[in-house]
């Protein structure tokens, strides 16, 4: 049965999300609209969905032959994935080799510092409240998942750490940090929504350029050419 896009359930900042034909499968299409500070400022970069869809399928693929299941079923065209349908888990988990962004201005350690053990934080997904951090307690205190998901999404959290760090490293990008989200579908806890410059921090290796989405944050510049970048050293082509 060929799937069909059908009507439009959910408009997120980056993506919109449709209701296909088959009730396990949804419809995603990745905007050009950019958003920054919990949505304080807001803007288009030229091209991001095209992009951001390509890079999230490339990273998503390349887990997907590691043995971590997501979301993905496939690309569809330029700026649309069909995926599976989850309900998404309101905990954002951050990842950080090196120190930047909220962990320097939380803790004081300049940007760019090595961290000597990898951190994970976790974010409660809540516009209204400002996305604060949580813990374990906080978790477990809004029932937002259980200890095993928790136990689970941490160990899926930190592999996805080394396979993209490795596979990054040959690129000659250094992974930063990066956000995930996690759903379940049909019982099962699995990777979700995006894996791309707007979710990660990449910086070149050798020069320290930011090749990800603080371009746009500190009004940098050349933010859709950081972007081309990214896709062209992930699959040595800008489009
Ligand atoms: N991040 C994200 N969505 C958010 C917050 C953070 O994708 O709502 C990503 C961000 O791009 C970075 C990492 O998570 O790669 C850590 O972000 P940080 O906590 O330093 O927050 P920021 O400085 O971006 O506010």
């Amino acid at each position: 049965m060929d799937v069909q896009k059908l009507e439009h359930l959910y408009e997120g900042k980056a993506k919109k999300v449709y209701k296909t034909n088959d009730p396990d499968l949804y419809w995603i299409e990745y905007k050009d609209d950019a958003t920054a500070f919990n949505g304080e400022k807001k803007g288009t970069i030229m091209n991001k969905g095209v992009l951001n869809n390509k890079i999230s399928t490339h990273f998503f693929k390349l887990l997907e032959s590691k043995g971590i299941t997501s979301h993905l079923v496939r690309q569809v065209n330029d700026r649309e994935q069909i995926v599976k349908a989850v309900e998404i888990i309101l905990v954002e988990v951050v990842v950080r080799n090196i120190a930047a962004g909220s962990l320097s201005k939380r803790i004081g350690l300049p940007e760019g510092t090595m961290l000597p053990k990898t951190v994970l934080e976790y974010y409660y997904k809540d516009d209204a409240l400002g996305d604060p951090l949580i813990n374990d307690y906080h978790i477990q205190t809004l029932n937002l998942a259980t200890p095993e998901q928790m136990n689970y999404i941490a160990d899926v959290a930190l592999k996805v750490n080394e396979i993209l760090r490795e596979y990054l490293r040959d690129k000659k990008i250094d992974l930063i940090d990066f956000k995930l989200e996690f759903g379940t579908h049909k019982g099962d806890v699995i990777l979700a929504d995006e894996i791309s410059p707007d979710t990660c921090r990449f910086w070149d290796v050798e020069t320290k350029e930011k090749l990800d989405k603080d371009r746009f944050r500190r009004d940098m510049g050349n933010v859709e050419e950081a972007y081309q970048e990214v896709l062209k050293r992930l699959t040595g082509s800008a489009e």
